[in-house]
């Protein structure tokens, strides 16, 4: 995966005219979390470590929320409309759930899509494949053709993990906060990060996850792996449990 390339304002799927941005936090969760504004309270959003270092939003439209013109509207809007409505439906589900699968770290996709587990699991890969690559097309990182094969049908792009992941502190957080009766969102993406190779013109590892509430969609790349890693194939899911 070239460390860069140049979009030059075109649809990183398709290659067609980019008129379209994507939200950087699904505008669903946004609204399940924090209401559908405009917030009485602007919505602080840290940028880095510092509070002095975050922006106000005034509502889930938010320019601020989304990224710059990087898909046509087609490829953003009809042709994926599936993996939102399965990755929906999937959220959903995690939230109204959230203390029995906090407490027992695990659910049967059955119980969230009935019989159709197995094609709308494969359309919350194929969301989540779709915001990791927007996140590498605002950075101005290579799509490789594998996983564009992956959002048009083909086969999952094995150099790529996904495993859906409970934080234990975050547990503690939201617990704390039901306790003291009070109001608690958690909505973030951590930063993507990894190495590259000596000529420093491909990447050899990239991390980055997608957080919400306690949930975490955490991802890498690594130019080594041969196998396809994912906890989202399985109709039972058993997350991995990450302690911080
Ligand atoms: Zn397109």
């Amino acid at each position: 995966m070239k460390k860069s390339k140049e979009y030059e304002g075109l649809c990183w799927w398709c290659g067609g005219k980019a008129d379209s941005q994507e939200h950087k936090y699904k505008r669903t969760d946004i609204i399940r979390e924090f209401g559908e504004g405009p917030y009485q309270k602007a919505l602080l959003r840290i940028m880095g470590s510092k509070i002095s270092s975050g922006e106000y939003v005034q509502g889930p439209k938010s320019s601020r929320l989304k990224y710059s013109l990087i898909m046509c509207s087609d490829c953003n809007n009809s042709k994926s409309q599936p993996f939102d409505l399965s990755y929906d439906k999937l959220m959903d589900f995690l939230k109204i759930n959230e203390d029995l699968i906090y407490q027992t770290r695990t659910f049967d996709l059955y119980n969230v899509f009935g019989e159709n587990w197995k094609e709308d699991t494969d359309n919350v890969m194929k969301y989540l494949i779709k915001h990791i690559c927007c996140r590498l097309a605002e950075s101005k990182i290579e799509i490789t053709n594998d996983v564009i094969n992956f959002l048009n049908g083909g086969e999952y792009p094995h150099l790529w993990k996904l495993h859906l992941i409970i934080e234990s502190k975050k547990v503690e957080w939201i617990e704390q906060m039901k306790n003291d009766k009070g109001w608690c969102g958690i909505l973030s993406l951590t930063p993507l990060t990894g190495t590259v190779n000596q000529e420093n013109t491909h990447w050899e590892h990239l991390i980055g996850s997608y957080n919400y509430r306690a949930y975490t969609f955490a991802y890498s790349y690594c130019y080594a792996y041969s196998q396809f890693s994912c906890n989202l194939t399985s109709r039972i899911v058993k997350f991995d449990f990450l302690k911080t």
